[in-house]
């Protein structure tokens, strides 16, 4: 037994020391392809669920790597924010966002995800007020996302983060509402503008007992608080018709629309505006 236990852990050393490799691979890659510009912006749209007219998207960073294809989020954020490379990543996909959105028709709002890592940073809110200058972009048209991480790792900090981006003008959602441990407190101590309503609970509806009574609590929450809400991850006409009929102020999902680089999502704007 005790030979098994030392094999074991052998095992595990050798299996860590490859993930601890892997992990640096891809850290050095990603240095590199931020120096070479390979990153790039989609856009989903969100809409008002009755006219289904646009109001809005959200910006999703993906990787355009030279050997790889295509690659999303989920592979190289973690990495990302645990190297700090999100910090000038992160300024990257700001600025990028905003001098897009400026050029697009009309005045849709622009969702920004912001990372906890970059909430650290003091250069946050001079730096989005940097990007918004630079290209153009009323305040009111950007919107950042914040996670409920930014929130559990330094309240304090949190809050005159929230603040001090809040007086730039722009509006600030909870992503992934419902998902984490308190976040009814959230409402009550920091000033969001508006709650997504995570995809799993969207999922629920019709799906499992009690799935739309989630939905409907957190809408009647938002509207209480006076706070719009924004369904994201709708995949099907029921899911949409449940949302409709609760008064969901936004929805998101690829039932409606999925994820386009910036050209498909300006041809999908003139189609959608005509
Ligand atoms: P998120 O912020 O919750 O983004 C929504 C994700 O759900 C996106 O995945 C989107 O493509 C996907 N989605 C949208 N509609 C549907 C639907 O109807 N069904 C399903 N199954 N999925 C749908 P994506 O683009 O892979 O992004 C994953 C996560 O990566 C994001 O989750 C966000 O946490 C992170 N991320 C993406 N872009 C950025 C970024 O620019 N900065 C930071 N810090 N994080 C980002
Ligand atoms: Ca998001
Ligand atoms: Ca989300
Ligand atoms: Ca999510």
């Amino acid at each position: 037994a005790k030979q098994g236990g030392r094999g074991t852990f052998q095992f595990y050393a050798s299996e860590m020391n490859e993930r601890v490799a892997a992990h640096r691979r891809l850290v050095d890659e990603l240095r590199r392809g931020i120096a070479a510009d390979e990153f790039f912006l989609e856009y989903q749209p969100r809409f008002e669920p009755r006219s289904l007219s646009v109001v809005g998207a959200e910006a999703l960073v993906r990787w355009a790597h030279p050997e790889k294809g295509r690659m999303a989020p989920c592979a190289f954020i973690p990495a990302a924010e645990s190297s700090g490379l999100i910090l000038p990543l992160g300024e990257w996909i700001m600025r990028t966002a905003c001098m897009q959105a400026a050029s697009w028709d009309g005045d849709l709002r622009v969702s920004v995800n912001v990372s906890p890592v970059q909430f650290r940073d003091r250069n946050l809110t001079a730096i989005v007020a940097d990007a918004l200058a630079q290209a153009g972009l009323p305040a009111d048209r950007l919107e950042i996302e914040v996670t409920e991480g930014v929130l559990l790792e330094d309240p304090e900090r949190a809050q005159v983060m929230l603040r001090e981006l809040k007086e730039l003008g722009v509006s600030l959602a909870i992503d992934d509402f419902g998902t984490g441990y308190a976040s009814l407190s959230y409402l009550r101590n920091y000033p969001f503008d508006m709650i997504k309503i995570d995809r799993q609970f969207v999922s629920d509806i019709g799906e499992r007992e009690g799935g739309r009574a989630i939905v409907q609590a957190i809408l009647g929450l938002g509207n209480a608080m006076g706070i719009a809400v924004t369904a994201e991850g709708v995949e099907n006409a029921g899911q949409l018709a449940s949302l409709i009929n609760d008064q969901c102020r936004e929805v998101q999902g690829y039932l409606l629309a999925r994820p386009m680089a910036l050209p498909q999502f300006a041809e999908f704007l003139v189609r959608a505006q005509q």
